[in-house]
Order: structure tokens, then sequence, then C-alpha cells
């Protein structure tokens, strides 16, 4: 096993119950212990509902004793378990492998302790996102991760995915605000991962953790990074008649060596959505695109620095350049991008949205293709993304009770992510590999980059129980997902 262990707290054996799940009552109290088949379906996807599969159990689990206990009886009857927060994952990471327990972590929600002096906060997985910048806003500090999802996805699912969000450009991703974790190693072991110290010694394995998705055990403690709040914020919003002129300005704000918060994209289907929508901004509806630009920091350069990104769009043919004149202006602004996959739900009953990279350079060159990709297939895509980053997300709309449409969506993701491994890319920015990707990482690993990536799974998860049948291509293999009673064998 491959981290350090703090003894075995205490589980009593199982009783000889009823039906094999009925067993877990033992230990979770009948009124969070989700046995029925209807109410199992509320568990059977995340935000991607391309998988779907019904767990054999959903254990809503209030604390770090509950999520061990769970976990070994799982390790004893040989079942496997999937941990999940909200569920508002893109990749079919919480999307359970067949007979799976699903450990929900919602109930484990308090912030455990703030200290402000040594800038960090310790949390429950189940913490929402930005209940923590609430908690300590007023104080002067942020928890800076901020996923457009933000409202309702959990500090546990960020550290699992190792998310991102608007302002992780400036700030970094989920990974360079976790300090430590608390987890529960797949065999109910427990074992603390670095702390709160600005430098640990020793492996980073904290570090090793983030953005495993599940595979590596069940996060149950997190000391993140506060941020102090910066002292002056300004946001701009750019029109430009062609997506290619916004991309452009993009590229030539980094070159300039300038540093915004923000750089965020949203195209003419993604206004138009957004602006039927109840997130509306006042996008103007006939612009190619509009981007979303954010700088902070001091007050002294703001001046200089608004100066020199105005020249830059102007160069780039932007149309018009605004700037948010208060604090409500600003917000509003911010809910039309936050808020536009939510917007998509009016262009059709299901969205898929893709989660690719590439370098910035070759952000314009990649849409057009991602664009004609769309056409070809015939299939209606919108893109809105953090441009900064390179992060696209083309969304594509489409109505999954049409199995001809699904599979031509399929075809068009496949084709989208291949054109941004082609441009130096890569197949997730933030949305992690799930059940979505797991046949795409070929594209970026080879043959043997993906068994190191097996073998230290296997360090961490000898049995294979921990999220099976993600992220790995052939782990599908290891347990069949729809299939009910599949054999588990070890990657
Ligand atoms: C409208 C919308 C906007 C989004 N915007 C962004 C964005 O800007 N940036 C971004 O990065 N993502 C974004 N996402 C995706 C999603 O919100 C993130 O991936 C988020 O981190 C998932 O958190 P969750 O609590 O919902 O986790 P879940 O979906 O429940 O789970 C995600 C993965 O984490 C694992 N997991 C959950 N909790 C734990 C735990 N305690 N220990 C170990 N493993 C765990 C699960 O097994 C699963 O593999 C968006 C999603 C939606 C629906």
């Amino acid at each position: 096993m491959l981290f350090r262990r703090q003894p075995r707290s205490t589980v009593t054996s199982n009783p000889a119950g009823a039906g094999i799940y009925a067993e877990l009552a033992r230990w979770i109290p009948p009124e969070r212990l989700v046995l029925d088949h209807s109410e199992l379906k509320v568990y059977e996807c995340d935000g991607l509902p391309l998988h779907k599969e019904l767990p054999g159990a959903v254990a809503l689990c209030a604390s770090r004793q509950e999520v061990i206990a769970v976990v070994r009886w799982c390790n004893e009857k040989n079942v496997p378990f999937v941990p999940r927060g909200a569920g508002t994952g893109l990749s079919g990471g919480a999307t359970p492998t067949a007979r799976a327990v699903v450990l929900d972590l919602n109930r484990m929600n308090r912030v455990l302790h703030v200290d402000l002096q040594n800038r960090y906060a310790v949390v429950e997985p189940g913490v929402i996102n930005i209940k923590l910048t609430h908690e300590v806003h007023a104080d002067g500090f942020h928890y800076a991760p901020d996923p457009s999802s933000q409202k309702a996805c959990t500090i546990g699912g960020n550290v699992a995915e190792n998310a991102g969000g608007p302002h992780c450009l400036k700030y970094g991703m989920t990974t360079d605000h976790i300090l430590g974790l608390e987890v529960v190693l797949p065999d109910g072991e427990t074992a603390r991962l670095s702390g709160p110290l600005a430098e640990n010694s020793g492996y980073d394995l904290a570090g090793l953790f983030v953005g495993t998705e599940g595979t590596f055990g069940i996060v149950t403690e997190i000391t993140v990074r506060l941020v102090p709040n910066p002292e002056s914020i300004r946001t701009f919003l750019a029109i430009f008649p062609r997506m290619n002129l916004a991309c452009r300005t993009v590229a030539e704000i980094t070159r300039q060596g300038i540093l915004p918060a923000a750089l965020e994209i949203l195209d003419q289907l993604t206004i138009r959505a957004v602006e039927a929508s109840v997130f509306k901004a006042g996008y103007p509806q006939d612009a190619a695109a509009v981007l979303l630009i954010e700088i902070d920091g001091l007050d002294a350069g703001m001046d200089e620095e608004e100066q020199k990104i105005r020249q830059i769009a102007k160069e780039n043919e932007a149309i018009e350049f605004r700037t948010a004149r208060d604090e409500t202006e600003r917000l509003k602004l911010w809910k039309g991008r936050k808020g536009a996959f939510g917007a998509m739900g009016r262009v059709n009953t299901d969205l898929y949205v893709l989660d690719g990279v590439v370098p910035r350079t070759r952000l314009e060159n990649v849409l057009n293709e991602v664009y004609e990709i769309a056409k070809r297939h015939g299939v209606t895509l919108a893109n809105v993304f953090h441009a900064g980053d390179g992060n696209l997300h083309p969304n594509i709309s489409y109505d999954g009770r049409d199995p001809d449409e699904r599979s031509r969506v399929l075809l068009a993701g496949r084709e989208i992510l291949e054109a941004c491994v082609r441009a130096g890319g890569s197949i997730s920015g933030e949305h992690g590999i799930g059940l979505e990707k797991m046949d795409f990482m070929p594209l970026c690993f080879t043959e043997e980059d993906l068994q190191l990536q097996k073998d230290l799974r296997r360090a961490v998860d000898p049995r294979n129980l921990s999220n099976p049948a993600k992220i790995f291509p052939d782990s599908k293999s290891c347990v069949e997902v729809g299939k009910r009673h599949a054999t588990l064998v070890p990657l």
C-alpha cells in the first residue's frame, strides 16, 4: 500500500442481514440508506447522461466513521464502491459501476476550522465550493478555484477532478490550493497526506491524490489554501464580429505579459441562449463572440492595464469595449458566463459538454475545425470556454431519445478531442476522464505511460474496488459496465 496509515478504527462485524446491501443498515441508519429501485435511479448518472447504471445501494454518509464502515464492508463482500459529491461531474466519474455502493458525501458539509493568520481552512468533502468563500469573504479572503458549477459542486468532487474555473488562469487549479488531505483508502484504512504547512517534506502525496477521480479512495477532510481578496477588480466585455478576432485578442494579451484573472469567450449560439434565459447578462445577440476579461490586484497600475487591454481589443477589431461600472454590473456579466451551460437547456433536451485543451495560439484554428466537425455530423454545437487556459468547452445540444443523433454526437465528440490532441493539446482540462474519455486515453499516452499510471493505481487499490471501470481504456473489461454481479479482476 502506497500511503502512510493510521491505526484501524473499530468496526463491528456484519450481522446475518436480509438482502446483501441491507447489511449496511448496521452502520447507516435506514433513512440514510437508499435501497429502493426508484430512489436508486436518482444516482444512475452524473452530469453526463450519455452513460447510466443503477447502483446496488447508496449510503448517505454523515461521518468519516460511516465512510470507513461502508468501505470495509465493500472489501469484505468484494463489492465496488463509488464516491459521490454533488453529481455535477461531466465525465461520468460518479456514475456507478454495476452493483456498486455509492457513498454520497453531501452530509459531510462542515467547515471545521479557519486559520486566517496561516491562510488555510479545513473542510469536510461535502462543503459546497462557494460556501467556503461566503464563510471567509467578510474577513478579506476567498477560496480561489471557482468552477462555473460552484454554487452546487463540492470541494471533495473538486479535489477528485482537479477542478478549474474562470479565475484559475491567474490563481491556479484546485491542486494549487490543496495543502493536505485525510483519505479513507480503498481497504478502509485512513491516511493523512500533507497538512497546513506551506512547505511539507517527503513525497507530495496530497498532490498525487488530487485528480484521481475517486480511484484512490475517498477524501474525508481537506485543508485548503485561502487567498486574500484583491484590493481592486475590473471587469470588461469586448465584443467581436468574428470568433477568430476574440481568440487573437486572448493570445496577444498573454503575449504582452498581462495576466488577467480571467479570460472567457462565449460564441453567438451561447450568447443567444444566455440572453433568452434567466441568466440574461446584456450580451449583444448579434455579436459573433464576446470576451469577458477580468483583472484584479492593487489599485495602482489598474488604469494602465485596462488601457493596454482596451488597445489590444481595438487592434483586433473589437466592435465595442464595455467596462462594468459597479459590482451589480460586474456580477451580471458573470451571471451570464456562469449560467451558460444551464442556459443551453433551452436549445434541446440533452447537453454534451466537451472538455479539451489546446495551446492558446491554436484556439482559432481548432475552433474552426470544431465548427466544421459539428456541421459535417449535423449536430448543434456552441462554444463557451476558459480561453486564457486554452480550455475549450464545445457544447453539443441533442435529443438523447434519438439514437441516430446520439451516435452522431459521440462521433463528433471523438473527432473534436482528436483535433485538440493533434494541435498539441489534451483530452481534458478540468472535467476528468471518468467513463466518457477512457477510450481516448491512448490519444495522449503511450502504452508505457498508461501502464505506469495503472501500476500506481494498483499499488493504492490492489483489489480494484474504488471507482473501478473509470479512466483506463481496458478497465471496462475488469468490471463490465452494464452487467450485474460482474467479476472483479485487478488491473
Ligand atoms: C453547469 C456546470 C458547470 C461546470 N463548470 C465547471 C468548471 O468551470 N470547471 C470544472 O472544473 N468543472 C466544471 N463542471 C464539472 C463539475 O462541476 C466538476 O467536475 C466538479 O468538481 C464536480 O464536483 P461534484 O461535487 O459534483 O462531484 P461528483 O460529480 O459527485 O464527482 C466527481 C468525481 O469525484 C469523485 N468524488 C466525489 N467526491 C469525492 C470524495 N470526497 N473523495 C474522492 N472522490 C470523490 C467521484 O467519484 C467522481 O469521480 C461543471 C459542471 C456543470 C454541471
